[in-house]
């Protein structure tokens, strides 16, 4: 019993060890090949302020501006939000 212990714990180091090495090699690798692709725009959300691709982000144009919301819930959200602001300071 205690020898299946010890297996399990040599095994769990193996691979801590394994992803250890992975990880230091792939930043050598960063730092020595150059720039490193950069991966797609990150857009900012600013219904839920999360961060998204811009490939995955919905666009929507809204009083002439550009927005990027990660769903179509947010978007309509943030829309009404918007237009609530907009009667609120119309009316007063
Ligand atoms: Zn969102």
């Amino acid at each position: 019993m205690r020898f299946l212990i010890v297996l399990g714990l040599l095994i769990l180091l193996y691979y801590l060890v394994k992803g250890w090495i992975f990880s230091s090699k792939q930043r050598q690798m960063g730092r020595g090949g150059g720039e490193r692709e950069l991966e797609s725009e990150m857009v900012k959300d600013p219904h839920c302020k999360t961060y998204i691709p811009k490939d995955s982000a919905i666009h929507a144009r809204l009083d002439g501006r550009d927005y990027y919301f990660c769903s179509k819930e947010c978007m309509s959200k943030f829309r009404d939000e918007m237009e609530g602001n907009r009667y609120e300071r119309r009316g007063k």
